[in-house]
């Protein structure tokens, strides 16, 4: 047995999907005393990199360089990425910078690295690594512009997403539909629609996931008519929908209220276009009775439709019911997620908020009791706004930020004339949040109330805001920013981990309907 046979071997198994024991393989090639080549330190780096076995991946670099192999383009680019895929970024770019001197596939370094930025949640570092590729002169390619879009995207960092659709345009790459859709998601996620329209309108041969992320853009936007619209024009263009289409339809159709569009569009999403409808179209059509107070009729789409098995759509119901105040069916949805073995940190919340406003103490206590005994957490709560080109982050009751004691100071006054104009803070909903009761001891010191009170007072009179929340955002937050936007007269828009919200004049676009 070679190094070409244990080689092929291992591929072999990598190929098929079978890495943990192309690792196997690999270790009893050690101890079988044979010598690595430069392939096989590529595919074991690869296996370390999939395996998130960032150890390992540091004992093989040692060996790396103890073989004087850290210059071959092979191992450098595997080295690089696996570096990356764990998460060590540090590492990822010293290799990067000794590295990019030798390869002949530059672009394909630079693409590593962005991407491995982007993979680490860490948008800001993605972006700047681009700019100096751009700077250096390494064309961009196709794969690397969707990806940074994507990256602007997810952080909703606009004014570089525009300096990226600005770079797309200057290279004259043709608007294929990927990056198209890459584009016109990238403004909607960031707020603004217009533009996302813009590059929509503008986009050659238009596919179907284009046509999607048109629909879904006004979707979350809360403009359900004009998603509908585009559903039409997709329809008169012969475009055939999808799965995910139909989703965002009746999910368009459930968050503007629109029943009878969403029943009609459920029947012919079957008839027409012969799709089978999946649990996430049925949770929309749940959501779509649940959300407009139809509850009666969203548990029978559940038992007629034989989906109790499925915990989503008891929870769909759940939430329903926390809009709607239904206590008995909330109970029947908590124990059937009790017995699914369903019962997460969300519906936990839920449950024991609605029973909190109902003032059943004995319950809620033993909701919480039970919670803490199954461990679930929930994720902390974390806004952030974009001012100049830096973003700035908070959580609750934070005070790292350089300007903490301005912020807290002016959000002070802030809540006091908010109180004078008829706010009454909803401290019945959230202090039993389990989530809040560890983490946000003070409803008025929430994450998205720092970052509005930051942006209040960083820019001129008038200027709109726009914050970005990784949960849902709260009752009481939503509630103060109606009043925010009149005593302030600024428009702010808040997006939430599921929509945007618009608030304008004391008003929502969501008509509190999320
Ligand atoms: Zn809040
Ligand atoms: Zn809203």
């Amino acid at each position: 047995r070679d190094v070409s046979s244990w080689n092929t071997i291992i591929s072999g198994l990598m190929r098929h999907g079978r890495a943990t024991e192309a690792l196997d393989r690999l270790q009893q090639m050690v101890r079988a005393g044979v010598a690595f080549s430069n392939y096989t330190y590529s595919m074991a780096f690869s296996l370390a990199g999939l395996l998130l076995l960032r150890d390992l991946g540091r004992q093989l670099h040692g060996r790396v360089v103890v073989a004087v192999l850290e210059e071959d383009a092979f191992v450098g680019c595997s080295l690089m990425d696996m570096y990356c895929k764990c998460g060590e970024m540090e590492a990822a770019l010293s290799i990067f910078d000794r590295w990019s001197e030798f390869t002949e596939d530059i672009q394909f370094a630079w693409s590593t690295m962005v991407a491995g930025y982007i993979q680490n949640g860490r948008e800001e570092e993605a972006l700047e690594f681009f700019l100096r590729m751009l700077r250096e002169g390494v064309p961009a390619g196709q794969f690397i512009l969707t990806s940074v879009a994507a990256a602007c995207a997810n952080a909703g960092m606009v004014e570089q997403g525009r300096q990226v659709h600005g770079f797309v345009e200057k290279l004259g790459h043709r608007f294929d539909a990927p990056l198209a859709s890459a584009i016109v998601d990238m403004y909607s996620k960031c707020g603004s629609l217009e533009d996302a329209c813009r590059v929509f309108e503008s986009a050659q041969d238009k596919n179907v996931a284009l046509w999607t992320t048109m629909l879904c853009s006004y979707a979350t936007h809360g403009q359900g008519r004009m998603a509908l619209e585009i559903f039409s024009r997709m329809k008169a263009e012969k475009i055939t929908p999808n799965e995910i289409t139909l989703v965002t339809v009746l999910s368009a159709c459930s968050h503007s209220g629109l029943v009878s569009e969403g029943y009609h569009y459920f029947n012919l999403m079957q008839e027409e276009y012969g799709i089978v409808p999946s649990t996430e179209h049925y949770n929309c059509m749940v959501d779509l009775y649940g959300r407009a107070g139809l509850l009666d009729k969203a548990k029978n789409f559940i038992e007629e439709n034989k989906i109790s098995h499925e915990a989503i759509v008891w929870k769909t119901l759940l939430s329903a019911c926390r809009l709607h105040k239904h206590i008995e069916y909330a109970k029947l949805a908590s124990e059937k997620l009790v017995q699914l073995e369903q019962y997460d940190a969300g519906s936990y919340v839920l449950m024991s908020n609605m029973y909190a406003t109902n003032s059943k103490w004995l319950d809620t206590f033993k909701l919480r009791s039970s919670m803490r005994e199954r461990r679930v957490r929930k994720q902390p709560g974390q806004s952030w706004i974009h001012l100049k080109n830096t973003v700035h982050r908070f959580v609750a009751l934070d005070v790292s930020h350089p300007r903490s004691a301005e912020i807290y100071a002016y959000l002070e006054k802030l809540m006091e004339r908010l109180k004078e104009m008829g706010y009454t803070g909803r401290t019945d909903l959230v202090v039993h949040d389990i989530e809040e009761e560890q983490r946000e001891t003070s409803l008025k010191f929430h994450s998205e109330k720092l970052a509005i009170a930051f942006g209040i007072i960083s820019t001129p009179v008038g200027t709109p805001l726009r914050i970005f929340k990784n949960l849902r955002v709260c009752e009481d937050c939503h509630e103060a920013i109606k009043f925010i936007t009149r005593a302030t007269n600024r428009e702010i828009v808040v997006r939430d981990l599921y929509r945007f919200h618009h608030f304008k004049d004391g008003q929502c676009s969501c008509e509190d309907f999320w």
